[in-house]
């Protein structure tokens, strides 16, 4: 994410969290920080291995709470594809092409699949409010390497 983008994100969080009452602490400040700089999706662990030496007394335990706690305001996303959770900093509509291999999980742009019709009405009275298509397969290093 580009440094204004990460400015303003981190911006909206703290809008966000005085709309909510959720503290603004420098340990939540800094892992949604780091999540906005990476581009891999990386876990809550990797997240940890990043933030901890600069916060000395953070705990794996908070790290993965505070992740979560995003998630559910909407901060980051969370993705399920790969069998290990993986956060996104990315909230805006993209899709992403998840390597089944190595688990590797790239984003994807594309404005036809942004297009796709949202069913208007609701679906066993569930409403569909947003959408984000995975395409799972072998990523160009994984290809390589077999070959
Ligand atoms: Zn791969
Ligand atoms: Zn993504």
């Amino acid at each position: 994410m580009q440094h204004g983008d990460v400015i303003r994100r981190l911006q909206e969080f703290e809008t966000i969290c005085r709309n909510r009452g959720v503290p603004i602490t420098v340990q939540r400040r800094t892992i949604l920080e780091t999540l906005l700089r990476r581009h891999d999706h990386p876990t809550a662990e990797q997240i940890y291995e990043s933030v901890k030496d600069h916060i000395p007394q953070l705990s794996r335990t908070t790290v993965y709470r505070v992740l979560d706690a995003f998630a559910e305001l909407g901060l980051v996303r969370r993705l399920d594809h790969t069998g290990s959770a993986r956060f996104d900093g990315n909230v805006r509509r993209h899709h992403h092409l998840v390597c089944t291999r190595c688990t590797r999980i790239i984003d994807l742009e594309d404005q036809r699949l942004d297009r796709l019709p949202l069913p208007h009405r609701t679906i066993e009275g569930f409403e569909v409010d947003d959408f984000s298509i995975h395409f799972s397969g072998t990523c160009a290093d994984c290809r390589e390497r077999k070959e």
